[in-house]
C-alpha cells in the first residue's frame, strides 16, 4: 500500500501491484475520447450519447471533453447529471413513457425534446410541455432482424400510428421528428436502411415535413474477435439512404449511441476463486455482476488470462463451465467458454469490450459485486 499513483499504463500493471480480490474494470479515457471522435467525424449529423449504458461521470466528462454536445436521458436523475456534468449539452428525454412528476421535473430543467410512441403519452406532453421550440420525436418500430436484442418489443408505435401521432404532433405546434432504434448491437446495416426509408412514408403518409430523423442507438462494440465493427459503413449508408429517401426534405440526422461509445473503454479483471476437482472454473463476477449481460446478447470471446504475476497463459485450451460468485444456479456464464488448460487459482481473465450495461447492472446480490474501478493509459495487457 501507500501508493499514490492514480494513473496505470495497463492493467496488467495494476494487477501485478494490486492483487486485487475484487472484480476490477479497466477504464482507458484515450478509448472513450477515440470512441466519440470516430462518431463525431463520421457519422452525417448530430451524435448524442445513451446515459444508460454507462452513467459513470469520468465517462460522460471524456465524451463531454471529445465534443459530445447531446445526451439521451431517461430519468430525471439522469436528466440532473448531465445538466451538473455538461450544463450546456442539449438533453433529448427519450424514455417514452414518463409519469407526470417525470415531466415537470424535464420542463422545469429546460428540457425541449421528447421522444413518444402512444396517443395517451402525446397526451401527457401536449398537456404540460409548452410547444414553444418544442421537438416531439415519434418513436415506430418495423420487424426488423439484425440486433442482438429486439428493442421494439417495448417500445415504438407501428407505421400506422406513427403516421397519426407525426400529425398530432405537428398540429399542437411542436416541432415534429421521427425516431426509432433497430436493437442493440445491431451488426447489419441493412436495418438503418429499413427504419430511414420508412420514417420518409410516414412523413409522406402524415404530410409532415420532419425537422429530424434520430437513428438510435444499436451501433455495435467490438465482442467478437471475429466481428469487428465498421461502424464507418453504417455511418455512409445512413447518410446515402437519408438523401434517397428524403430528397428536398431531408430532415437533420440525429444519433444516439449507447454501446458504441462506452463498451470499448473498458475492460474487466475478474479473478478465478477456485478450480472445483480440476473442471469448473469459480470466479468473483458472474452474471449477477458486471457480466450480466452475457446470457442475454451472448458472450464476449475477446479474452485473455494472466497469472497472478501478471504472465499471460499462452498454452493449449479447453473449453470450460463458468461460474460465477453466488449461489445462485444461474449465475453461469453461457456455454463453456475457452480457457488455458492450465488456468489455476489467483489466475485473472480478462474481458475486453465490457464498458455497456456493465457497470450499472452489478448488483451486490448475495454480498458481491463490490466492484473496483481503475484507470489506465491503455487497455492492451
Ligand atoms: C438504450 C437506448 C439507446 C442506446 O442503445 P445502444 O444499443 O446501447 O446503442 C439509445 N436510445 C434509446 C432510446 C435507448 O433506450
Amino acid at each position: 500500500m501507500g501508493l499514490s499513483k492514480t494513473i496505470w499504463t495497463n492493467p496488467t500493471e495494476y494487477l501485478r501491484n494490486q492483487q486485487p480480490d475484487n472484480p476490477v474494470l479497466f477504464f482507458a479515457p484515450s478509448v472513450a475520447q477515440a470512441a466519440a471522435r470516430r462518431f463525431i467525424d463520421g457519422f452525417p449529423g448530430m451524435v448524442t450519447y445513451a446515459v444508460k449504458s454507462n452513467p459513470g461521470e469520468a465517462m460522460i466528462e471524456n465524451l463531454a471533453a471529445a465534443g459530445i454536445r447531446g445526451y439521451d436521458c431517461a430519468s430525471p436523475f439522469e436528466i440532473d447529471l448531465i445538466r451538473r456534468l455538461a450544463p450546456d449539452a442539449a438533453i433529448h428525454y427519450n424514455n417514452p413513457v414518463r409519469a407526470r412528476h417525470e415531466i415537470a421535473y424535464a420542463v422545469e430543467r429546460g428540457v425541449k425534446s421528447y421522444s413518444v410512441d402512444s396517443k395517451s403519452e402525446l397526451a401527457k406532453l401536449i398537456e404540460m410541455v409548452p410547444a414553444d421550440g418544442t421537438e416531439i420525436s415519434v418513436r415506430f418500430k418495423l420487424p426488423v432482424a439484425g440486433a442482438a436484442y429486439n428493442f421494439g418489443a417495448k417500445f415504438g408505435a407501428t407505421s400506422e400510428l406513427a403516421v397519426e401521432l407525426l400529425r398530432d404532433v405537428a398540429a399542437a405546434g411542436f416541432i415534429p421528428s421521427l425516431t426509432f432504434h433497430p436493437g442493440t448491437q445491431c451488426t447489419d446495416p441493412a436495418a438503418w436502411e429499413f427504419y430511414i426509408r420508412e420514417a420518409a412514408v410516414i412523413a409522406q403518409k402524415a404530410g409532415v415535413t420532419i425537422a429530424r430523423l434520430n437513428v438510435g442507438g444499436g451501433f455495435p462494440n467490438h465482442r467478437l474477435n471475429a466481428v469487428v465493427p465498421q461502424i464507418e459503413t453504417t455511418f455512409q449508408l445512413i447518410d446515402r439512404v437519408a438523401t434517397e429517401a428524403f430528397g428536398a426534405d431531408r430532415p437533420l440526422l440525429v444519433c444516439e449511441p449507447g454501446r458504441a461509445l462506452c463498451g470499448d473503454a473498458f475492460s474487466l479483471a475478474a479473478r478465478v476463486k477456485a478450480v472445483r476437482d480440476e473442471t469448473h472454473v469459480f470466479l468473483n463476477d458472474g452474471v449477477y455482476g458486471t457480466l450480466t449481460e452475457l446470457p442475454m446478447i451472448g458472450v464476449i470471446d475477446r479474452m485473455e488470462v494472466l497469472t497472478a504475476d501478471g504472465v499471460k497463459r499462452t498454452g493449449p485450451v479447453q473449453p470450460r463451465i463458468v461460474f460465477g460468485p453466488t449461489c445462485d444456479s444461474v449465475d453461469r456464464l453461457p456455454g463453456e467458454l475457452p480457457l488455458p488448460a492450465d488456468i489455476a487459482e489467483g489466475d485473472y481473465v480478462i474481458w475486453h469490450g465490457m464498458g455497456s450495461y456493465s457497470t450499472v447492472t452489478n448488483t451486490r446480490f448475495n454480498g458481491f459485486g463490490d466492484l473496483q474501478m481503475a484507470t489506465v493509459l491503455g487497455l492492451k495487457l
